[in-house]
């Protein structure tokens, strides 16, 4: 959704609030997609702070499948945050700012893609299912939360049983 903050120029400790839903239903971080399962609508504050200078606060709650970190299936990640920023929209905004508020133009707001960054930057580094998941086997891909494949993962080899024989009997003289 696009919002105008021209209005709020005219005066400076003018404010707008409004609310705006969040238009996508999967997140591409241009890596992964994963699925936003739920979302609440995204309540903005806009405030002409001083000198054209709009503060931006937001508050953003959207919930996306991550697949686990050790066994892969999805799990609901809530990411709540409260985002606050201020750009420039004086007629010659510094030009640091141009290259940083991707999320304007001119002075017209535009709500998805300023969710889309704050939300890419709180996304969680790691998400697991449990802490004590179990992963997957790494010989046929079992989820061994849901039970074990029947791999022996700790059998040794034959001949390295022998060996490690032979070691140990080293080991004692
Ligand atoms: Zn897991
Ligand atoms: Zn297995």
């Amino acid at each position: 959704m696009l919002i105008d903050l021209w209005s709020l120029l005219s005066q400076e400790g003018k404010e707008l609030c409004q609310q705006t839903n969040l238009e996508m239903d999967k997140f591409d971080t241009g890596v992964t997609c994963y699925s936003i399962v739920e979302k609440n609508p995204i309540s903005y504050v806009f405030r002409h702070v001083s000198d054209k200078h709009i503060l931006i606060q937001a508050d953003i709650d959207v919930t996306l499948n991550i697949p686990c970190g050790r066994c892969l299936e999805d799990v609901k990640t809530n990411i709540k945050l409260k985002a606050s920023k201020e750009v420039d929209l004086s007629d010659e905004p510094e030009v640091d700012d141009i290259d940083e508020f991707v999320f304007m133009d001119g002075t017209v707001f535009d709500s998805e893609r300023f969710a889309y960054g704050e939300i890419l930057v709180n996304l969680p580094m790691k998400v697991l299912c449990s802490n004590d998941c179990k992963g997957i086997c790494n010989r046929c891909g079992t989820n061994l939360n849901h039970g074990s494949c029947g791999c022996d993962t700790t059998e040794l080899d034959p001949r390295m049983a022998k060996a490690l024989e032979i070691f140990n009997s080293f080991k004692e003289v």
